[in-house]
């Protein structure tokens, strides 16, 4: 997930947003830019290429992680990089091409992750400037619930929850809806999304056209 940094700048409230962790697996500084992850620290970490709409993996339904196991702790740590480098809060991996229930995020609280995230309860409502890494350079106010909380487990395979209002409930939702095949598009109200679909459809043929 993106943010709209301008739309920061001007006020709105980005730090400050709570959130709670439990379980052992919360690895506060690890996945720090600049910082390998202890579980490799001798192995350099990749960039993935973000996929962008229209690639069909943006809307496939990934399957669960069946084994945790050093693949998934080298996803884990290479979708940081990735998100980091973008710069970016949040990213599933679906949108690096892996068809799997993973999720990485840091929205300025430091970095956590969830394997098989499973989405506990939402409530209240609020409306934010929202961007997607896979929906580059494009930003809407979108109507989503204030509070989320979010329970799957860490790359040691323990059970992890985390939970929170605002920025920190967005992203949870929002990486949650790259869970099942669900791009920010959909959740803009019916005529928004026409026009933000024919916009990108005509910037599309400008670049082929070029
Ligand atoms: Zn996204």
């Amino acid at each position: 997930m993106l943010i709209s940094l301008s739309r920061d700048r001007v006020g709105r409230r980005v730090s400050g947003v709570g959130y709670r962790a439990s379980g052992i697996g919360h690895r506060a500084s690890s996945h720090r830019k600049g910082h390998c992850s202890a579980l490799f620290s001798t192995v350099a970490m990749a960039i993935f290429p973000i996929r962008t709409y229209p690639d069909p993996i943006l809307r496939m339904t990934p399957g669960p992680v069946a084994h945790i196991d050093d693949d998934v702790r080298r996803l884990v740590d290479d979708m940081f990089e990735t998100m980091y480098e973008a710069p970016g809060v949040g990213l599933a991996a679906p949108q690096v091409g892996i068809a799997l229930e993973v999720i990485v995020c840091d929205i300025g609280d430091g970095p956590f992750h969830l394997i098989n995230p499973v989405m506990e309860e939402t409530s209240g409502s609020w409306t934010y400037e929202e961007g997607c890494l896979s929906i580059p350079d494009r930003y809407w106010p979108i109507e989503r619930s204030a509070h989320a909380r979010v329970r799957g487990l860490d790359v040691e395979g323990r059970r992890v929850m985390y939970e929170g209002d605002e920025l920190m409930g967005r992203v949870l939702q929002h990486e949650m809806d790259h869970l099942e095949g669900t791009l920010l598009l959909k959740r803009l109200p019916r005529r928004a999304r026409k026009e933000a679909l024919r916009q990108m459809r005509q910037e599309e043929l400008a670049r082929g056209e070029l």
